[in-house]
């Protein structure tokens, strides 16, 4: 049987309980941008493998420094226990971010990164005796899959079954270039009440809503009035994190410092999984007592996992050299030019793109999460060999920082593939 024929029988994949669902693609290896089949048939990852990725596949520094960490020391309990390859990624890490961040919570995913972040804001609340236990979110937003994070998530698809276990939220509107005032007003109409605790956001580019983009200087406003109002300020950056905006980290484009922010995804190119949540001092303070009865009682198996933080670590060697720049200013003008291109053709309502993000949202009637273009679309790439997952009617290309010039013309070529297809 083939793997494709065997996973079938044994595996739940993500989102593909559709009885019509085609079988999943058996990928034997990965090499830069590219993914091989088990048939033979080659893909271009022009999403990173859900926006992971950022190196490419199995980058040989990073899977050399990996072998390395293995043979040295594979785990051990980060309660009580320390490492190498732990205090070095945060040192590094706290380097590169703004300079009030001052302290490394270690997660296993984006999902809990976010969880301990919320965790983090409303207990530092709690532990003051101030009576703050609301939180903000932005309309459209997605922080992940475990209940703290589907609460502060759009209502959708993913949290349709659970409504009434999650927590409450206001939403504030995204503030896209004209919403900027009401999403302000709005802001000041909620934090009026002094009950907010805290305000979590995407910075810049909101992913799962569709790449939906806003711009520094409204969100560097939010936060400034976040911060007259007490409420601390939670930065996912679990996608747009380590160069996908075309700066290392999208709050690299702000002069607001955020409270706390949140990092999966490219933290460790793909390697391993791993998240971390790091906040400035005066949350971590705030959680300081003689007795423990201030301690954030959050700890996972795998925190702080040597293996993960030594893959986080090679990522980092490659986020810091040079190349790395050149190569998000290199894909962002190709971007830029083909969206240039594509601006005002019939079937394409808009195109957006900053840095290395790229979407394209195609004109259609029907834009239901579910409705058949989607997998048309999806369908139609994968058939030119090239890995392209639609959110809805948006296309977005998110790639590897390591693809030629050739092979994001490919990927290029296949989206007006598509808009003919739309014209249709
Ligand atoms: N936050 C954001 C902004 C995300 O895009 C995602 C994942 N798409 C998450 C959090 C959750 O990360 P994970 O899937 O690693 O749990």
């Amino acid at each position: 049987k083939s793997l494709s024929e065997r996973d079938q029988l044994v595996n739940w994949h993500p989102y593909t309980q559709m009885q019509t669902a085609p079988a999943p693609i058996g990928i034997v290896r990965g090499e830069g941008a590219l993914l091989f089949a088990e048939d033979g048939k080659e893909y271009i990852d022009a999403v990173s493998s859900w926006w992971v990725n950022i190196h490419g596949h199995a980058h040989p520094h990073i899977a050399e420094r990996v072998a390395q960490q293995l043979r040295t020391l594979e785990h051990v309990i980060f309660a009580g226990f320390t490492h190498e390859p732990a205090v070095e990624l945060s040192e590094r890490l706290l380097r590169l971010l703004p300079a009030n961040q001052a302290k490394v919570f270690y997660t296993d995913n984006g999902s809990t990164a976010v969880e301990v972040a919320l965790k983090m804001a409303l207990q530092y609340w709690h532990n003051q005796g101030i009576p703050k236990t609301k939180i903000i979110a932005l309309e459209g937003s997605y922080h992940g899959d475990t209940f703290g994070a589907m609460s502060v998530s759009e209502r959708s698809v993913f949290t349709r079954p659970f409504q009434q276990y999650l927590f409450d939220v206001e939403f504030l509107p995204v503030p896209v270039p004209g919403k900027e005032a009401e999403a302000l007003q709005r802001l000041e109409e909620i934090a009026g009440s002094g009950e907010i605790a805290a305000f979590i956001f995407e910075p810049l580019v909101l992913g799962t809503a569709g790449m939906v983009m806003y711009e520094p200087k409204v969100l560097d406003q939010i936060l400034a009035l976040c911060h007259k109002h007490q409420i601390i300020t939670i930065a996912d950056e679990v996608m747009t994190g380590f160069g996908r905006t075309g700066k290392r980290f999208a709050m690299d484009y702000l002069t607001q410092q955020p409270d706390l922010m949140c990092f999966s995804k490219g933290l460790t190119g793909g390697t391993m999984a791993l998240g971390v949540t790091t906040c400035a001092l005066p949350v971590f303070n705030a959680f300081l007592s003689q007795d423990k009865t201030q301690a954030l009682f959050h700890g996972h198996s795998y925190t702080a996992n040597p293996i993960a933080c030594a893959a986080a670590l090679a990522s980092l060697d490659l986020v810091e050299h040079p190349d790395f720049i050149r190569n998000l200013e290199r894909i962002s003008a190709a971007h830029l030019a083909f969206a240039g291109k594509l601006d005002g053709q019939p079937g394409i309502k808009a195109c957006r793109q900053t840095g290395t993000i790229l979407a394209v949202e195609f004109e259609v009637g029907e834009t239901s999460y579910f409705h058949n273009l989607r997998d048309q679309l999806y369908h139609l790439a994968l058939d030119h060999g090239v890995l392209l997952r639609p959110l809805g009617n948006i296309i977005y290309v998110l790639p590897p920082y390591c693809i030629t010039a050739a092979q994001l013309e490919q990927v290029y070529a296949v989206i007006e593939q598509m808009r003919l297809l739309v014209v249709e």
